[in-house]
């Protein structure tokens, strides 16, 4: 790849194996970066994307960037970018990972002051590889870091593979947590999906010792992994395949009360419901996982008669992408954060990862980037 160009992944037609397109490298903004890419790993958002149902929602371009997750190393810095964002110095070949980019000007950006809520946002994954910066995604030679774009550097200590699921999946479990409010050694807790988020929950909320921790979702093999993690229980959906008995094995594994918090990793339309109504009285629930998809009924009586807390949580913030950095790096040794990860993809076979993650086959991929020349 000549230093002007790179070659990224993109999608050309819904559905239908990403091509391998070549672009030009942007004259970058003051405070962007380029960055090489590093690795990158798939997440459930890009099989949305790259299947089409991004489109009943976003206005995208073709051909569109692929790819949110990932390390990239500094490879074109500018004027404004010395620093991460919180003032370590980045210096060229520095590993970091980025957000997407808030406007800085919108009500939600200034006065809420949650940039994540901002309605200007600039998305790598939903901007055209034809506009500025064509290298927008992760999937490619090279990324772009947009230069209001929170970016953090990468400690010595985490491998870039556990940086790249750091970049989405724990950080969107870190806000999750923090909002559901003080967890302690009294509480019962159930966490829906074993998923990346889900076992990642699972190790964040095992360190504040809650009274029993519930992992419901397959497969067992994950649950597996969970109970390493710190899970008390584990409900698989082969030995509980509907909902009524899941919601009996939680009521018997909490004195018959319900979990005091649960929380919705599980990216399934149904799932809401069943956290309401596996909940404790008084208790909380926190949806995450099911940010697309059909509608699906809740009982809401069960909202005011339990007096039920029900919170959203969507992404994290830069805060939050410094917090998951630092939790790999201090537990590495109690989680083996390489468990994770199932398979290698190079570049040409990325279709059939995300065919694997579509099917359930995949739990976090990875898509060796470094080859793509
Ligand atoms: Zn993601
Ligand atoms: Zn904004």
């Amino acid at each position: 790849v000549a230093s002007d160009s790179a070659r990224i992944l993109a999608v050309t037609k819904y559905g239908a194996p990403l091509d391998l397109i070549e672009v030009s490298l942007p004259d970058p903004e003051p405070g962007a970066i380029i960055v090489e890419m590093d690795i990158a790993s798939i997440c459930g958002s890009d099989v949305h994307q790259w299947s089409g149902r991004f489109a009943e929602v976003f206005d995208l371009q073709m051909p569109i960037c692929t790819g949110h997750e990932g390390v990239g190393r500094v490879y074109v810095p500018t004027d404004g970018a010395e620093l991460d964002s919180v003032g370590t110095p980045l210096a060229v070949g520095d590993r970091v990972i980025w957000e997407h980019e808030a406007c800085g000007h919108c009500y939600e950006c200034q006065v809420l002051h949650d940039d994540v809520l901002c309605r200007k946002r600039r998305t790598g994954m939903l901007t055209s590889a034809t506009s500025f910066p064509y290298a927008a995604g992760t999937f490619g030679s090279h990324g772009y870091v947009w230069p209001k774009a929170g970016r953090i550097r990468v400690p010595d200590d985490v491998k870039s593979e556990w940086a790249s699921a750091a970049s989405c999946a724990l950080r969107t479990v870190i806000p999750a947590v923090e909002k559901a409010g003080s967890i302690g050694p009294d509480d019962t807790v159930a966490i829906q999906g074993v998923g990346p988020l889900g076992l990642f929950a699972t190790a964040v909320l095992s360190l504040r010792s809650p009274k029993r921790l519930i992992t419901i979702g397959s497969p067992a093999g994950r649950q597996q992994l969970a109970r390493e993690w710190g899970a008390t229980d584990t409900i698989t959906l082969e030995d509980y395949p509907d909902a009524a008995a899941r919601k009996d094995a939680v009521l018997e594994a909490t004195d018959g009360r319900g979990a005091d918090f649960v929380f919705e990793f599980a990216g399934a339309p149904a799932a809401l419901g069943e956290a309401l109504d596996m909940a404790a009285r008084d208790g909380t629930c926190v949806t995450v996982g099911t940010a697309a998809g059909p509608a699906s009924p809740v009982f809401a009586h069960q909202i005011i008669l339990k007096q039920l807390t029900v919170r959203g949580s969507f992404s994290g913030r830069i805060g939050h992408y410094a917090k998951a950095l630092d939790f790999m790096s201090r537990y590495r040794e109690r989680f083996d954060w390489d468990r994770l990860f199932t398979t290698r993809y190079p570049p040409d076979r990325i279709t059939e990862a995300l065919e694997a993650m579509q099917h359930g086959a995949e739990v976090k991929p990875l898509v060796l980037t470094q080859e793509i020349s």
